[in-house]
């Protein structure tokens, strides 16, 4: 049942996060990266490197009982989570607690065994970084990476689910210990319908025998101006490694060189939404994305702010919040709780030829302070108010004065941090 704050009475107050849930908790084993990605964050950074401590962990797990609307525990931010020694572990513990298990990772380091633990241990979805659809592309991008050994392992790991679910209902065992057997001897790379030399199908101009799976698949591609071109060809390793999805962002700058990249203009916008007589809102129906359309769509969605497709308002996406507005924090591998992974650190990156500086944003640490007191604490819950209303000033439209150089303050009087000058929240920035 949904409370009302009408429904609170003084001997039966409503819990405070029943009107503010938390539903999703991002959460940063390590910060520490087997690989050093042109794109990373990490180029900014002048950070320890450290594992999350087992004890900020076991906080975390202990504080979430009393938070009945927390379902789904994302295993992300700046590092490599298959970096944690007791990463599995993670994943098993919040799977006990009836919490959906999803995680990003480059994938360069998921063996067959540590495949197996994953599963085993109930993990429920895996987004594999992947910036380009051959060696040399995806290696230009991250260096050291290799795409087809990524790709054996994705299929692995989705093998396993695959394997272990049909064991776990006792259908056809028998059909599978030959399979198991192979996989334990060889990691699954010499196996033939593993093989996907050159990223063809695995089965070419065949049908896939590997039968379905829980785990669910997913793939995240960085978008540039060198790697744009790709993005079709994205489609094939999608049907491969049996992804659902494939999400796709625009990449932050975090180096001066990256600044001739990036795909966006960031045209003005109307922090109005509904239109207005010097601005009106565009309604545009269904239509066929053809080369007789396209110009005249792109023309428009790129140079008027007001813009609904079949109804759906695109300004939802201005001022919209991916984090707090579903009900999210970050857990930092140091143990500190902040409003959103993009606030987890300290660093720079460019923003229109504008160099700026995000000061990292922490409310509290799961050492000191237990979850419910970080959460229910009144500057932090005062935030979360601020940024659903998003009433903070337009900088990244204006960049007029020095205060679009930090995430201090600005010129509506709102205090740190200040999030005018967000890509997340134009929804141009995306992660899983
Ligand atoms: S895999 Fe992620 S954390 Fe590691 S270097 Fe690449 S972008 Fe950074
Ligand atoms: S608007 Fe951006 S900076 Fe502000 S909380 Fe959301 S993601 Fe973080
Ligand atoms: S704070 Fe400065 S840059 Fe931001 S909107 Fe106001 S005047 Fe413009």
């Amino acid at each position: 049942m949904k409370h009302t704050e009408l429904d609170a009475t003084e001997e039966n107050p409503i819990p405070a996060q029943s009107v503010d849930p938390l539903t999703k908790i991002y959460v940063e084993p390590t910060n520490r990266c087997n690989l050093s990605c042109v794109t990373c964050i990490r180029h900014s950074w002048d950070e320890p490197f450290e594992d999350m401590a087992w004890p900020v962990y076991q906080a975390l797990m202990e504080g979430l009982a009393n938070f009945s609307d927390a379902k789904t525990i994302a295993f992300a931010g700046f590092g490599e989570p298959l970096l944690h020694p007791r990463f599995p572990e993670m994943v098993r513990l919040a799977h006990e607690n009836g919490l959906r298990t999803e995680m990003t990772s480059n994938a360069m380091l998921l063996t067959s065994p540590l495949a197996e633990r994953l599963i085993d241990a109930g993990l429920d979805q895996f987004t594999v970084s992947i910036d380009g659809t051959s060696d040399e592309s995806h290696g230009a991008v991250r260096p050291g990476a290799s795409l087809k050994e990524i790709i054996n392992s994705v299929r692995t790991l989705y093998w396993w689910s695959a394997t272990k679910c049909s064991t776990q209902l006792d259908i056809e065992t028998s059909l599978h210990e030959d399979f198991l057997r192979k996989i334990k001897d060889t990691g699954g790379s010499e196996l033939g319908f593993l093989g996907t030399a050159d990223f063809q199908f695995p089965i070419k101009d065949g049908l896939d025998l590997m039968p379905s799976a829980p785990l669910k698949i997913g793939i995240e591609f960085v978008a540039m101006k060198s790697n744009i071109h790709e993005l079709p060809a994205l489609q094939k390793i999608a049907e491969n490694i049996r992804a659902s999805f494939i999400l796709v962002s625009n990449v932050l700058p975090y180096t001066a060189e990256l600044q001739n990249e990036i795909l966006y203009s960031l045209e003005p916008t109307s922090h109005e939404g509904q239109g207005s007589d010097r601005n009106p809102n565009w309604i545009l129906p269904k239509m066929d994305w053809s080369l007789d359309t396209l110009k005249s769509i792109s023309t428009i969605s790129s140079q008027q702010a007001n813009l609904s497709y079949l109804d759906i308002d695109l300004n939802q996406r201005n001022n919209y919040c991916p984090f707090i507005r579903p009900g999210s924090l970050a857990l930092s591998c140091h143990g500190t709780v902040s409003p959103c992974p993009p606030l987890m650190h300290s660093y720079s990156c460019y923003i229109r030829d504008r160099k700026k500086f995000f000061r990292r944003c922490e409310y509290g640490n799961l050492m000191e302070q237990s979850l419910e007191s970080i959460w229910l604490q009144p500057d932090y819950a005062g935030f979360r108010e601020r940024v659903r209303k998003f009433e903070f000033s337009p900088c990244t439209d204006c960049s007029g004065c020095e205060f679009a150089d930090g995430n201090e303050i600005d010129c509506q009087g709102n205090p740190f941090p200040v999030c005018g000058d967000c890509l997340w929240a134009r929804g141009i920035l995306r992660c899983a």
